[in-house]
């Protein structure tokens, strides 16, 4: 892979480098530890070569550079790397919520800004975009992926890279796609259990996102902690070596995550560090994040012929190139004392992303506020509440290390302002409340303080602490006794709008049932409380669409848009478990595929969304009935504004291959836009489909089932259907066919 690059510049001084490295420097440069503190023995690692420092930040990170620099035999940079994931000081987002805005400009502001933030205090590799396609929420990660759908996660997945990286020839900030791969698929939902994901459906629904991100330039990847199909991610020569680097041609680094290394001990494949090292070794990863086992035991290896020092010139070759491209050898020092953070353009930012990652799940008219109570000699009498209504903590959601929450603004904050200004009378939830809470005294305040308002405005979820890695649940309620509040609050008569600030869909049927309107926020960042009183209000109207399933109940889950159709049909409208007589005959029921609860319906379907008008989507007009090998057919449809507003339409296409040679899903999401469409007014939009857009992985012909090795990427011949929708459950579809 190098070789044939020798004669670019960049390639020749990673050469003259090697030539000049010991073993020990090369293996030192293949090292990332962990800073947080100033200590002689870290600087001592550095002085012999150390790679990476993770964790490191701020003055300490320029202490520890100028050591590298100045200090070590060949004054090689070192690279400094956080977790920052949706934000550095202002904070977006989670990236969870950032996918429910089907705006990827929005994804990749947001990257550009957490980049040009984190650079100031010495950083320049972030550990994102997590790209893990997430169908069970019950996994706290799905906080920090986009989704559910292979497509929406590649377009977020990539933007983020632009994001963070730039278009300049000198990479801004390194981005790290993760985890490779397979990682959301944990059995159960519990983080860090075992995954087995057969080679059709790893590369069609998991792999696609990684190669978005690294086809828009991601300097890096780290490796997951599953083990994949029983080989741990970190040792996975199929997934490391003959798709990662033969495949796909991936000349960055590849990172171990946090100790991956010892895991590989708790997993049962390596008897001790140095076995998991060598096993690393030979599926070629580059760089060991604190697991200690390639300080430790590669030279060892190495000296008793069981790695090759071709191998470790390999991937250090790949961390140089990293380096090089980040310009770190001419500029090693970013750090910067007068830092210039919050400034008026990232918080605005930031609170555009809140706004248009909020959905609007139920309004049954009482959103928005302005034009329900006020009128210009009457406010509404508003009463704030609720867990997440004063929680700056929460709302700044998991992975957040470098966040201020003296700057973060809450929605009691904002309606406070609103308050102020003389747009409502506020009747205030006072002391300090949290999403677990059990307290019979305040669900009395809440509602006594609910009879004297207009409307309440009740903040629920979960705290940040419940999503994010290692935050499994297997009950996925509103903690605490915050339905019950509800259920108080409800009881008294007054219209309830429930704001849900989660890092997760939560199974919460019973409460949006109860209540009057519910605005599914996310943790939604620094400016959160801005963002949901204008929706609230009505100053922006809700755009914000579900980027996961949410299902009736945990017992569905995993469910996701773009499943198979099952052998006997979906009930048109089954039989739930009440409606089966006593002693029922065996085949009463119909066999058709449904759960007798729920029948087979969500609770909300991928790509829903409501806001403060309606639009009509006309019929998906195709530019002809055939696509014609490298042709394209143009698929478009009318969408008019019926309501009393503007608002912004998120048109999805969707496409299904009618028949394939293996069965086939549902529905595919292909294309989305975002269109503003004025109050009575029509707009059309058009998608292209080629036949790229029809391929996916099948096995190659004449290869039957339960051969390995034998796939292929094509499109094959037949029906297709398009639907041009707003979300994964709704429209009519027309018909085309592929044609030779
Ligand atoms: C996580 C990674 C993260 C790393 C470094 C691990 O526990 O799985 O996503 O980048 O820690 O903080």
């Amino acid at each position: 892979m190098v070789s044939c690059q020798s004669k670019d510049p960049v390639e020749r001084q990673i050469d003259d480098l090697l030539s000049q490295m010991t073993l020990e420097e090369k293996i030192a440069q293949m090292t990332q530890v962990c800073g947080g503190q100033i200590s002689d023995d870290i600087a001592e690692q550095i002085r012999n070569g150390v790679g990476s420092m993770l964790n490191s930040v701020g003055a300490e990170a320029d202490y520890y550079q100028r050591i590298a620099v100045e200090e070590s035999r060949l004054g090689i940079p070192m690279i400094f790397a956080r977790d920052v994931i949706h934000g550095f000081r202002t904070i977006f987002p989670i990236p969870l919520g950032q996918a429910a805005t089907f705006d990827p400009a929005i994804v990749e502001e947001g990257a550009r800004i957490a980049a040009e933030e984190a650079i100031q205090a010495g950083l320049r590799w972030t550990f994102s975009p997590m790209v893990d396609v997430a169908r069970d929420p019950r996994w706290g990660r799905v906080a920090e992926g986009y989704g559910e759908d292979t497509y929406l996660a590649s377009c977020m997945g990539a933007a983020a890279v632009r994001g963070y990286q730039g278009n300049d020839s000198i990479v801004r900030m390194a981005a790290c796609v993760k985890h490779f791969a397979g990682y959301a698929a944990s059995e159960g939902g519990r983080d860090y259990n075992s995954t087995w994901i057969p080679e059709i459906q790893l590369r069609e629904t998991y792999l696609p996102p990684f190669k978005a991100a690294i086809d828009a330039g991601s300097l890096s990847i780290m490796c997951a902690f599953n083990d994949l199909n029983g080989v741990p991610a970190s040792a996975n020569k199929h997934l490391n070596v003959d798709i990662l680097r033969d495949e796909w041609q991936f000349d960055g680094v590849l990172v171990s995550d946090w100790a991956s290394l010892q895991n590989m001990n708790n997993q049962g494949n390596s008897v001790n560090l140095k076995e998991a090292t060598k096993l690393c070794m030979d599926a070629q990863m580059d760089m060991d994040m604190e697991s200690k086992g390639y300080p430790r035991h590669l030279k060892e290896l190495v000296e008793e012929g069981k790695v090759s020092e071709k191998v470790i010139d390999d991937c250090v070759r790949n961390i140089l190139r990293m380096k090089f491209r980040l310009g770190l050898f001419d500029n090693p020092y970013c750090y910067t004392e007068n830092p210039e953070y919050f400034t008026p353009e990232a918080l605005s930012a930031a609170q555009k992303a809140a706004e248009e990652s909020a959905v609007l799940l139920k309004n049954n008219g009482i959103l928005p506020l302005n034009t329900k109570y006020s009128t210009p000699h009457t406010k509404p009498m508003v009463l704030v509440c609720g867990p997440m209504a004063n929680a700056p903590h929460e709302q700044n959601g998991t992975w957040c290390f470098d966040k201020d929450d003296a700057m973060t603004i809450t929605p009691m904050m904002a309606f406070r302002d609103l308050a102020k200004e003389g747009k409502i009378i506020l009747i205030e939830q006072k002391g300090e409340h949290w999403s677990r809470e059990f307290n019979k005294e305040n669900i009395a305040t809440l509602a006594r303080l609910a009879k004297q308002a207009d409307v309440v405005l009740y903040f629920g979820g979960e705290e940040s602490i419940l999503s994010g890695e290692a935050r499994s649940r297997a009950v996925l309620n509103l903690p605490g006794d915050q339905s019950e509040q509800i259920r108080a609050i409800k009881a008294t008569g007054k219209p309830v709008v429930l704001t849900v600030m989660a890092g997760r869909p939560l199974c919460i049927r019973e409460d949006i049932d109860r209540v009057d309107a519910v605005l599914y926020a996310f943790h939604g960042g620094t400016m959160q409380g801005v963002a949901l009183a204008n929706l609230i209000m009505g100053k922006v109207a809700p755009s914000g669409r579900l980027p996961m399933t949410f299902p009736m109940g945990e017992g569905q889950i995993p469910f996701y848009y773009n499943y198979k159709m099952p052998s006997r049909m979906m009930a048109k409208s089954p039989k739930l478990i009440n409606d089966i007589p006593v002693r029922a005959y065996q085949f009463s029921v119909g066999e058709t595929s449904y759960w007798l609860e729920y029948g087979n319906k969500p609770l909300y379907p991928f790509g829903y969304g409501l806001t403060y008008t309606t639009f009509e989507y006309g019929p998906v007009v195709l530019s002809d009935t055939s696509l014609v090998g490298s042709n394209s057919l143009i698929a478009s449809c009318e969408i008019r504004n019926t309501g009393n507003c503007a608002a912004v339409a998120v048109p999805q296409l969707y496409i299904r291959d009618v028949v394939g040679s293996l069965t086939r899903p549902l529905r595919e999401l292909k294309g989305f836009q975002r269109v503003e469409i004025p109050e009575g007014e029509t707009r059309t939009v058009t998608f292209e489909i080629s036949e790229q857009d029809l391929a996916y992985w099948h096995l190659a012909e004449g290869v039957s089932l339960g051969s390995e090795g034998e796939y292929t990427f094509s499109a094959e011949k037949g029906d297709f259907y398009v639907w041009i929708a707003p979300n994964a459950a709704e429209g009519e579809y027309a018909e085309f066919a592929l044609v030779e």
